[in-house]
């Protein structure tokens, strides 16, 4: 039986795990994290395509109970005028349409349901290097040990260590010019439908909510930043600053955000955000790359989680199907990337609108509403119409069994 070695237990991670292990190749997934420390980051939404290819593989079940249907946004102008509603995806056939959920549950469900397909995850387990051998690849770790597989996957998200491996000139991830923070709200009358996403383009700064079931009110904020901060810097700053530099933000507004922020309990953290435009090459020597570590997009997209599930779907597909495995990789390569480079480029202009200038900030009220009923229809034949179809072949150099 062949041997694979997943580096990263996040989303891409285990999901490709449970995808390897149907292809027939044990798997083993090594998590830099210790068990106990969770993932940081509140919230993100699941698409349509994310939770078909999850069916794909006859797991759609984790998300179930897990979070709420949110299947469609509302955009709004600071002066709360509405610029239009465009829905996060036509529903599957059965009804189900995409989903918010806590970070932590979809990492916590889906490193649950691939130790039950008989995954094994390592945990503190910090990849450090890896190189071709004559059996395979082998893999060193920060605690001195090495595990040889006959391939690896880079699962190891945003700053992956393995993309460096497979190419040391690889350019850095691009800073995205707006800050990321979020909140979780208790029960308050927002004037919101539940499950609909309100997302306002504030005079200063984007703000995001949905009302869950039962009304918290799940928030998000998108402070402009035009430049990268320093490591530690956004650390240091602590809840108070930041409590004070949403007010100022958002105090402008005709929006809820400053109530909804004010009613937040504990403590407020921003985080800085990266994509990565183009990476030229995502695999060599029986190493690969899958979700962010290949194709990180900003999360302006909400595509992110899904596309790293239909990421590790594929690479199921193609190891299972193409007898060598560097030309399934080849495969995978060729089944995916126009598909997610598509996706990144349209998360970058979502940011930039979110940071725009006075005069941009006009014309992107103006021509908004038209733009949304465009990308909306776009959106749905392309982007969330997606289905995999596990059973059929891949054949290398083609790209069956997607629509
Ligand atoms: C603020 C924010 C909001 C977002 N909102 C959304 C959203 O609404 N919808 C959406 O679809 N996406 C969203 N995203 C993007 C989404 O979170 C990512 O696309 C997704 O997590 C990618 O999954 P992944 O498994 O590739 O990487 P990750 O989830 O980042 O997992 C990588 C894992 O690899 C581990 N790791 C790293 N280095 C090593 C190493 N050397 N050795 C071993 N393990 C290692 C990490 O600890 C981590 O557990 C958002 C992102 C951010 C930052």
């Amino acid at each position: 039986m062949r041997t694979a070695l997943v580096i990263g237990a996040g989303i891409a991670g285990p999901v490709a795990a449970i995808a390897l292990q149907r292809a027939g190749i044990a798997t083993t997934v090594c998590e830099a994290r210790a068990d106990a420390a969770d993932e940081a980051g509140a919230f993100l939404t699941l698409q349509v395509n994310g939770i078909d290819a999850l069916r794909t593989l006859g797991i759609g079940h984790v998300v179930e109970g897990i979070g709420f249907p949110t299947p469609s946004m509302r955009f709004r102008s600071g002066t709360g005028k509405l610029l239009g509603e465009v829905s996060t995806g036509a529903p599957l056939p059965d009804g189900t349409v995409g989903v918010t959920l806590r970070r932590s549950d979809l990492y916590r469900a889906l490193r649950d349901e691939a130790e039950r397909q008989g995954v094994t995850i390592e945990h503190g387990r910090r990849l450090v290097d890896a190189r071709r051998v004559a059996d395979g690849v082998r893999a060193e770790f920060a605690d001195g040990t090495t595990v040889t597989a006959d391939l690896l996957v880079g699962a190891d998200g945003v700053r992956s260590r393995v993309r460096q491996v497979i190419d040391p000139d690889a350019p850095p991830a691009r800073f995205v010019p707006v800050l990321n923070m979020g909140g979780f709200a208790p029960a308050m009358d927002v004037g919101a439908a539940p499950g609909t996403y309100e997302m306002v383009f504030g005079k200063r700064a984007f703000f995001g909510y949905v009302v869950a079931p039962g009304g918290s009110v799940w928030w998000f904020a998108n402070p402009p930043q035009r430049t990268e901060p320093a490591p530690g810097e956004l650390a240091s700053l602590g809840t108070a600053h930041w409590r004070a530099r949403l007010r100022e933000l958002y105090s402008v507004d005709r929006t809820p955000a400053c109530r909804i922020i004010d009613a937040t309990p504990g403590e407020l953290r921003a985080w800085a955000t990266y994509d990565l435009p183009s990476v030229r090459r995502w695999h060599r020597d029986r190493m690969v790359l899958i979700g962010d570590a290949a194709h990180a997009m900003s999360p302006s997209s909400g595509q992110g989680a899904s596309m790293a599930i239909e990421d590790a779907v594929e690479l199921g597909r193609c190891l299972r199907d193409v007898p060598e495995i560097d030309t399934a990789f080849a495969a995978f390569e060729g089944l995916r990337r126009s598909r997610v480079e598509q996706v990144v480029a349209d998360g970058a202009r979502s940011s930039n609108a979110k940071a725009a200038g006075p005069v941009a900030r006009v014309l992107r009220d103006l021509f908004l509403p038209i733009f949304l009923k465009r990308q909306g229809d776009r959106a749905a034949a392309w982007l969330h119409g997606h289905h995999i179809d596990w059973d059929a072949p891949v054949v290398a150099g083609a790209g069956a069994g997607s629509r």
